[in-house]
């Protein structure tokens, strides 16, 4: 041990000593701290000694129930500690659901062995092994939500997404690919499923798959369902790629060949951009349902994908959902390939940090709408439309005051997805969609410095793409991500993130908008992209105009903090009864925010705040303001230059 380190180990244990005989000094009647339990048993690097075997029965469907039937190799006499999955990966936050575990039995030898949960870690499980025994059988429930407030809906008559984190208890003490495990599942007869997990061998409704670490069981989920279809993405290609689809009906799952052809464009695209790839194989999976609960969960041979039933059928209408696959496919590269070094954890179980989910997430966002421009998902004009709606959102929103964009990373811990009273104020998960403003920012800065010879492609290629073919994670960290940077454009890129992750500035990150040769402006008329986004998500969008949104039964699902509604006191959730004396519709609203503009009139509601009445008058007298981009003649057209495919 160095010196200066021993000296500060001995000051540390002495403060401790002087701190403590100081509180017993000041010991008074009043209640002192028990001592905390020891904590669980970190994980180490060395094998588990034997295979987890894993039996899930996911045949009730009705009920919505997942029957798990674990062997789990043991040295007798041992005390040992199982623990149920806490941090999904993907997730950014402590959610895994151990209340919707029920039905814990666990014996061994045939004879009942009882379990302690640690008093402090509610996701462990203490066992005392019984002399004689090998190996614990272990049987529980995962009871997944039946009613949309018990959490997310996994199961339907239809189709099912299993989870195996969701459906497993691993051993304390090990790094999770350290620990072997096989699995089955019993499915619906008649049902089809996909999964990255190759099969071992398949007898009726029972498949049993290969043996893999704990690590690659995480990321092997499953969607099986009633109406499956299965696509080849990549037709000739040396390296799978499929996009496999379950829906609520069989007429979902009809695909236009130009449809199949913009998915297919997606893997050609991505190719382009990274010039490599982190699987063997790779599976999109997509479930087309308003049954099953929505999801974007990225793995690195598969994604979890869950957008509206009509996503094929009413292609026209639904483009706000097309950056769902492209964002999920990019994180084989940008997120379960490169890891964030804090966001690394050795299982499932160690506490994440999410310092980085700028980048993790925040240039997700930004591949995600510049690939389903380049592939053919969404139109330029689309694009476009999509980028502006964004700017704008950010760009009225004023929490930067208080909180830099940067704390923005540990809302997936504090919020955890939540409802917000002032989501504006508040702030959420901003590091997505402005951290896609400001790669943005940082792409066009790289164009307009190297005259267009360099691009934030460069530094995808070179960051994402290094060892090709290697599924193996390779994290990073804030400096190496300045330095990659760097060898694309020289610039003072340190700078550049810490003053737009660290500031507190009025308004959003818009250069990128204006070095890519546009303008943010606002018009009377929304794009169609904002308009059919409005009908899809049944809302009226006036958060630019009067700062708010009306959602289900006329009540407002957001209002814009230090916005025209705020400032007569209105809330969410407050429902709108009349309108100038004249019961509410969206239209008549509008018009009456345009009169109030051309003629100086009132906007006044009458509302309704749970049993309380009120009029409220919104002065009010810019119009209806709906976000485009507009283009700048005199800048290149950087923005058109990044969304166009790659040849
Ligand atoms: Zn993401």
């Amino acid at each position: 041990m160095p010196k200066s380190r021993l000296l500060n180990s001995i000051l540390s244990i002495w403060c401790a000593v002087v701190l403590g005989s100081s509180f017993a000094l000041a010991q008074s009647a009043e209640p002192q701290p028990l001592p905390l339990p020891a904590p669980v048993i970190l994980p180490k690097d060395t094998p588990y000694l034997g295979t987890l075997r894993l039996n899930v029965d996911a045949t009730d469907v009705e009920r919505h129930i997942f029957s798990v039937r674990e062997t789990i190799p043991v040295r007798a006499g041992e005390s040992m500690v199982l623990l149920y999955p806490q941090w999904a990966p993907g997730y950014h936050s402590p959610t895994g659901r151990v209340d919707e575990l029920a039905g814990l039995m666990i014996s061994a030898n045939g004879v009942r062995v009882p379990w302690m949960r640690d008093p402090v870690d509610v996701f462990a499980f203490h066992v005392n092994v019984p002399a004689g025994a090998s190996a614990l059988d272990v049987n529980f429930q995962f009871t997944s939500p039946v009613d949309t407030p018990e959490g997310r809906i996994v199961m339907t008559p239809a189709m099912l997404n299993l989870q195996w984190l969701a459906v497993a208890l691993y051993p304390a003490g090990y790094f999770a690919r350290q620990i072997m495990v096989e699995a089955s599942v019993r499915l619906p007869q008649g049902w089809e499923f996909a999964t990255a997990w190759e099969t071992a061998a398949s007898n009726g409704a029972i498949t049993a798959f290969k043996p893999v670490s704990f690590d690659t069981l995480a990321d092997s989920p499953i969607f099986a369902g009633r109406f499956f279809k299965r696509l080849d993405l990549d037709p000739g290609g040396s390296i799978p790629v499929h996009l496999d689809i379950v829906a609520d009906r069989a007429g979902l799952l009809e695909v236009k060949p130009e449809q199949l052809e913009a998915h297919r464009a997606l893997v050609q695209q991505a190719y382009k951009l990274y010039g490599s790839h982190h699987y063997d194989h790779y599976d999109l999976l997509l479930a087309l349902t308003d049954e099953i609960g929505g999801i974007g969960l990225e793995h690195h041979r598969s994604s979890e994908n869950a957008t509206v039933p009509t996503y094929f059928t009413e292609w026209d209408k639904n483009a706000d959902t097309r950056d769902l696959l492209p964002h999920e496919y990019t994180h084989s590269w940008n997120g379960k390939f490169r890891r964030p070094a804090d966001l690394w954890t050795p299982n499932f179980n160690v506490p994440m940090r999410n310092s980085l989910l700028w980048v993790y997430e925040g240039q997700t966002q930004y591949w995600g709408f510049v690939l389903a421009a380049r592939a053919g998902l969404l139109t330029k004009q689309q694009a476009l439309d999509a980028i502006a709606g964004t700017a704008a959102l950010y760009d009225h929103r004023v929490g930067r005051e208080w909180r830099a964009l940067q704390d923005t990373t540990n809302d997936p811990i504090i919020a955890m997805r939540r409802p917000l009273p002032w989501r504006s104020w508040e702030r959420s998960e901003d590091y997505y969609s402005e951290g896609q403003l400001m790669w943005l920012d940082a792409d066009t800065l790289i164009r307009e410095q190297s005259e267009s010879r360099r691009s934030l492609d460069d530094f995808a290629k070179a960051f994402f793409g290094v060892n090709d073919g290697s599924f193996v994670p390779s994290t990073y960290t804030f400096e190496d991500v300045v330095k990659a940077l760097n060898n694309v454009q020289p610039y003072d890129w340190a700078t550049f993130l810490r003053t737009r992750l660290d500031g507190h500035g009025l308004g959003a990150p818009l250069d990128g908008i204006t070095r890519g040769g546009y303008k943010l402006v606002y018009t009377d008329t929304p794009s169609n992209y904002f308009k059919d986004s409005e009908v899809r998500r049944k809302v009226t969008d006036l958060t630019c105009s009067i700062g708010m949104i009306i959602g289900a039964e006329n009540k407002l699902s957001d209002v814009l903090w230090e916005g025209p509604a705020y400032k007569t006191g209105l809330t969410v959730g407050t429902q709108i009864i009349t309108v100038n004396g004249i019961a509410f519709d969206a239209d008549r609203l509008k018009s009456t925010i345009e009169d109030a503009n051309k003629t100086g009139g009132a906007i006044e509601l009458l509302v309704k705040n749970r049993n309380r009445f009120r009029t409220v008058k919104i002065d009010y007298h810019d119009g209806l303001r709906y976000p485009h981009l507009e283009r700048e003649g005199s800048s290149p057209a950087r923005l058109d230059q990044i969304l166009t495919p790659r040849n």
